[in-house]
């Protein structure tokens, strides 16, 4: 708990780096009279510091380079969208038949393969947009990897 009430408004702000140059300079200035800021402060950029070492990093790209060389985890990757694509196909195949079979009819069921058919239509049109302006993008498109 905090002795100095200048400490609560200023001190997280501070910290943050969310103060002007007048303001940090001003605050500076009160931390070297104030030892219950100046313990304060310590602790917290302590605090900082911990966060820092145990912060959380992303896989660098030479990781996942390493991770997709692998055929095995290619093939599987791939093996499962096919599975995946195929069964939703056959779906969407057999969804549609009966949809033509009971078209004279609007049912709640005809209505739902229909928003499904214009999702994976749409969803399809949008994946290939997204490829070929990847694709036009590449400044390394000519490069071997
Ligand atoms: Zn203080």
């Amino acid at each position: 708990m905090t002795d100095c009430p200048r400490f609560e408004g200023e001190g997280m702000k501070y910290i943050d780096g969310e103060m002007s140059a007048v303001e940090r300079a001003e605050f500076e200035r009160h931390c070297a009279g104030c030892a219950s800021c100046r313990r304060e402060l310590d602790s917290f950029t302590r605090l900082d510091a911990l966060a820092g070492r145990v912060k959380m990093v992303d896989p660098t790209d030479a990781f996942w380079e390493r991770y997709w060389r692998s055929v095995y985890r290619r093939v599987e990757r791939k093996t499962a969208w096919v599975l995946m694509l195929a069964g939703a196909l056959m779906i969407a195949v057999y969804a549609l038949r009966q949809l033509f079979e009971s078209f004279h009819r609007v049912t709640f069921e005809t209505i739902a393969v229909l928003l499904f058919a214009a999702g994976f239509v749409l969803l399809l049109v949008s994946l290939i947009r997204e490829r070929c302006h990847q694709y036009k993008n590449d400044p390394y498109k000519d490069v071997k990897r």
